[in-house]
């Protein structure tokens, strides 16, 4: 099985009826390119950024790292794709990810509400500017999309437009070469699910996370273990946000993705190609199983039952799960 999975490596993900679905990688350091891309990978849908930033004192590094390490970093993960685009997420600490030394903010109950991600950023602006620097110079080495996590509010939209500008402008002065990007926001909270129109105004892109999203649409904190019984993927509401991003990028020609663990779960595969997902992103071990699901699947015929599904009460039964 393993092998006959090995030989699908290099075949084009394609549905029977001709659809050509992209699958990406999801990785946490540079090196994780080479795993992307031994996997087929086309590209890192997630460089989860803020790995360079955890489990520092285990590696006996004293400091956070700066814009240069930064850069560094990305531009390795930028060449180490070959040409394929390189999704980098801004830092997303706080909650389960806390940062060495600085504050990790435990001591408040419910930390994956409190200062996380974006918000973090925004209240970082040193930190922020640098890491933009180092994602726009990275940039100048090949195809890079820049994805912001965990927004909600237009204001912090308005304010994260500004910091990237921001970034640009410090560059430039510097004399400092920065490349194009794309830019993009996780949908991950379900205020921003159900306000897209805001988010699909300012952005080329948008990337499901699942994993949050679930969280926070069933207030489950997918941490916890006395609830992880609760955290359900095939819930109709959290199907509904899921359906309805998709579809509403794709009405606006603009891009979109599943980033969250439910890109790389088979049993959803068949559910996000009928409601129109083209774009998967998953740790690389996943990329070839769930290949062969796309491979036997006919896209335009899943359609009318993956609306069944997302309508029904039950998503779960007609999933078959
Ligand atoms: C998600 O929330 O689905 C996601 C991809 O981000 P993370 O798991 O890093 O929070
Ligand atoms: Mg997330």
């Amino acid at each position: 099985e393993r092998e006959r999975l090995w030989r699908l490596r290099h075949r084009p993900a394609v549905t029977l009826d001709g659809e050509r679905i992209e699958l990406l990688a999801n990785i946490e350091m540079p090196e994780d390119t080479a795993a992307a891309m031994q996997a087929g990978a086309q590209g890192v849908g997630l460089f989860r950024s803020e790995f360079l930033f955890m489990g520092r004192e285990a590696r006996h590094l004293t400091r956070l790292p700066d814009e240069e390490e930064q850069y560094e970093a990305y531009r390795r993960a930028v060449e180490g794709m070959q040409g394929m685009p390189v999704t980098i997420r801004t830092i997303d600490i706080g909650a389960d990810k806390p940062l060495d030394g600085k504050a990790a903010r435990q001591e408040y109950l419910n930390p994956a509400l409190g200062l996380r991600a974006i918000r973090w950023s925004l209240s970082e602006p040193a930190m922020f500017l640098a890491q933009l620097r180092a994602i726009l110079r990275a940039a100048a080495h090949g195809p890079v999309n820049l994805l912001i996590p965990m927004l909600a509010h237009a204001r912090e939209i308005r304010q994260t437009l500004v910091f990237i500008d921001k970034a640009r402008a410090e560059l430039q002065a510097r004399g400092d070469t920065a490349g194009p990007v794309r830019l993009g926001a996780m949908i991950e909270v379900p205020a921003a699910a159900l306000s897209l129109s805001v988010f699909l105004k300012h952005f080329d892109f948008l990337s499901i996370g699942t994993n949050d999203l679930i969280q926070y649409t069933l207030a489950i904190d997918r941490a916890d273990e006395s609830v992880a019984h609760l955290y359900d993927a095939s819930h109709p509401a959290v199907l509904r946000l899921v359906a309805q991003t998709i579809a509403e990028a794709r009405r606006l020609g603009k891009g979109v993705s599943v980033c969250g663990e439910m890109a790389g779960d088979v049993h959803f595969t068949r559910l996000l190609l009928g409601l129109g997902l083209r774009s998967f992103s998953m740790h690389p071990s996943q990329i070839l199983t769930v290949k062969q699901e796309v491979l036997r699947a006919d896209a335009g015929k899943l359609a009318d039952w993956a609306r069944q599904v997302v309508e029904s009460d039950d998503p779960a039964e007609l999933l078959g799960r």
